[in-house]
């Protein structure tokens, strides 16, 4: 009989196969990655909506800030998206940070994940 945590498991691998963060975080999917460390990769977003438009993503599969990711890895996160903005050369000229959860806030891929945003005077509306 298949008990409670085989059937975690089993979900677990079906949201890790279907996830195209994950994909691109294992390489399987050939993205160019503009950063990678032990715990997250970072690449252009596909769609971008600033001159630098990137996306910090863990290679644990995360589906959002509700799942309590460890704070090692949201550390890393951080730490990433400070090296990303160095290595595009916004470090100084500032950076936004963006993370979104859930419906209300427009998340579209179940993978948590941080864009940063720069490049260009970013507008100042926050919603
Ligand atoms: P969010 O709305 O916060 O879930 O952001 C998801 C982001 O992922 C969007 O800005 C998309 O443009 C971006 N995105 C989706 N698929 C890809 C992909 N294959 N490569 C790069 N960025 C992607």
């Amino acid at each position: 009989m298949t008990d409670m945590k085989d059937m975690n498991d089993l979900k677990e691998m079906k949201d890790v196969n279907d996830c195209i963060f994950c994909n691109i975080a294992s390489g399987e999917m050939d993205v160019p990655l503009v950063y990678e460390d032990e715990l997250v990769v970072a690449f252009d977003d596909v769609s971008p909506q600033a001159p630098v438009h990137t996306l910090i993503v863990p290679k644990q599969h995360v589906a959002s800030l509700n799942d309590d990711p460890d704070p090692a890895l949201l550390a890393a996160v951080f730490g990433a998206a400070r090296e990303v903005a160095r290595l595009k050369g916004i470090a100084d000229s500032g950076y936004r940070l963006v993370q979104n959860n859930g419906a209300d806030a427009g998340q579209t891929v179940h993978h948590l994940h941080v864009h940063v945003l720069g490049g260009a005077e970013l507008s100042v509306q926050m919603s």
